[in-house]
């Protein structure tokens, strides 16, 4: 197993704001904390990273606790599906 990379953290824009601000308690505060992650330029690798980790709580990467779990829901369904035959083209 490869290690996980955490050198982006250091370049998150989540740096100049607190840290509460990406726990919030309401839909508003994740709005906010969403407003941040969109436009920050590791938002890919840190979302990676907290579905890699099952971080429950918070934001990370633009998500939701509730939106990360459906993300690996997803995920779980889409590893276990079988796969499609294909036809071949005549
Ligand atoms: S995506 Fe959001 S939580 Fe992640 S590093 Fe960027 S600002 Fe911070």
């Amino acid at each position: 197993m490869e290690p996980i990379q955490l050198t982006w953290m250091s370049r998150g824009s989540c740096r100049n704001y607190p840290a509460a601000a990406f726990f919030p308690s309401d839909g508003v505060g994740i709005d906010a904390a969403r407003k941040i992650c969109a436009e920050c330029p590791v938002k890919t690798p840190c979302l990676e990273y907290a579905l890699a980790e099952r971080i429950e709580h918070g934001v990370w990467g633009g998500c939701s606790e509730r939106e990360r779990r459906r993300i690996l829901k997803r995920r779980r369904e889409s590893a276990a599906a079988p796969e499609r035959e294909t036809v071949p083209a005549r």
